[in-house]
């Protein structure tokens, strides 16, 4: 089936917040406005590091196959650059030592092909291929304040923190956990979204390391998965571009991986599965842990 791409609006669309959402939103509203602004209170790098706005970017990020071949259709090229950058290639079966529920799970050739990278390498290179669009604006160190428009009627903008107004025909939050629009909205008369909360209490603590894991061979994923109820942690390896690993410790319900190193390698051991242990003894550490 053909797919009709509808005339452009005459019109602009604000997204609030350039995290993962916000620019693939963006994008998508790109071919239906005229102008589309992204505001970001972040600064937000040129080099893939990791900032204060999204502070999960420092722990490992998975882009599962489907992921990756949406954000190709939506910027086409971007697989060849993250690769260029040094995204590596894993066969999500076939290169991947997981151990679940008292044993491994068998590995063999799936055909189904993940590209592991860093959360920073991949919002960055998205964030270029955005601003390049010529209707698209991201203005960054730019806080958004609340929403303008008629009280019980209409949103028609966003107020930003120094009391500048932008008008907008469609405004999308895309600030993330700590979003403030059921706030605005209740300001402007409106009912709040219904929200739910799922409490999980999962705790992450995560450290690069460099060099080669030989249990794989290559590039490759290491998992120790929890076996609840009694085994509530789990530990993780990812490969990421400059040829390091993330490797993420971590627990359920207030359990919870040290930062130190001894500590860090202390818990690894305790896994139910060596292979991380082994990575960590046989790499070297790139900066410190983070939690
Ligand atoms: C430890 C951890 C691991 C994860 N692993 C994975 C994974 O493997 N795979 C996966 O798909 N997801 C993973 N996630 C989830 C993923 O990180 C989030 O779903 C995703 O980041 C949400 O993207 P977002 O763009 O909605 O929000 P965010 O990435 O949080 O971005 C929000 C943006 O809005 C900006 N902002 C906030 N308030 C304002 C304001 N008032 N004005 C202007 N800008 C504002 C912030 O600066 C930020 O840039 C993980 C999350 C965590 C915590």
């Amino acid at each position: 089936m053909q797919q009709q791409t509808p005339a452009a609006t005459a019109g602009d669309a604000v997204v609030i917040g350039a995290g993962m959402a916000g620019l693939a939103a963006a994008r998508v509203l790109a071919d239906r406005f005229a102008r589309v602004t992204v505001l970001d209170r972040d600064s937000l790098p040129a080099t893939p590091d990791s900032r204060r706005g999204v502070p999960q970017g420092a722990h490992p990020h998975v882009l599962l196959a489907v992921g990756r071949e949406v954000l190709e259709r939506l910027f086409p090229g971007l697989t060849a650059e993250l690769v260029e950058a040094g995204a590596r290639w894993i066969d999500v079966v076939r290169d991947a030592i997981v151990w679940q529920l008292g044993g491994h799970r068998a590995r063999a050739e799936s055909g189904i092909e993940m590209l592991c990278m860093s959360r920073p390498l991949l919002e960055t290179c998205v964030r270029r291929r955005l601003q390049a669009l010529p209707n698209v604006e991201v203005r960054a160190e730019t806080a958004v304040a609340g929403l303008t428009g008629r009280p019980g009627e209409r949103v028609d903008g966003v107020e930003l923190a120094g009391g500048e107004r932008l008008p907008a025909a469609l405004v999308v939050d895309a600030s993330g956990r700590g979003s403030r629009s059921d706030g605005w909205l209740r300001e402007l008369g409106f009912p709040a979204p219904p929200e739910s909360v799922v409490t999980v209490r999962m705790h992450y603590t995560t450290r690069l390391v460099r060099g080669r894991c030989d249990r794989l061979g290559g590039p490759g994923m290491l998992v120790a998965a929890e076996s609840p109820p009694d085994h509530r942690r789990y530990g993780a390896a990812f490969p990421v571009e400059g040829d390091r690993w993330f490797v993420t410790l971590g627990g359920y319900h207030g359990d919870r991986a040290p930062t130190d190193a001894e500590g860090f390698q202390r818990f690894a051991d305790e896994l139910p599965d060596p292979a991380i242990a082994e990575l960590l003894r046989g790499t070297e550490p790139v900066g410190e842990a983070v939690a």
